[in-house]
């Protein structure tokens, strides 16, 4: 399970990537309800809906905490 670094929220991987494109960039989603993901400076991150992967997109660094 990843986490959305939004909210959060548990997020189911493989449903995420199942509905998601394979390629780096802009990850095109059939079925956002289902969770979302979005390659981000080396590694893709998982978001738990679309609302949250906009927030996550508009200011990175206020979500991508160092490990
Ligand atoms: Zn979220």
């Amino acid at each position: 399970m990843a986490t959305c670094p939004v909210c959060g929220a548990s997020v189911d991987e493989a449903a995420a990537k199942q509905t998601s494109g394979f390629t780096a960039h802009g990850a095109k989603e059939t079925d956002p309800a289902r969770g979302t993901r979005q390659f981000h400076d080396g590694k893709w991150v998982y978001f738990d809906s679309l609302e949250c992967r906009s927030k996550f997109l508009r200011s990175p660094e206020s979500y991508n905490k160092p490990a």
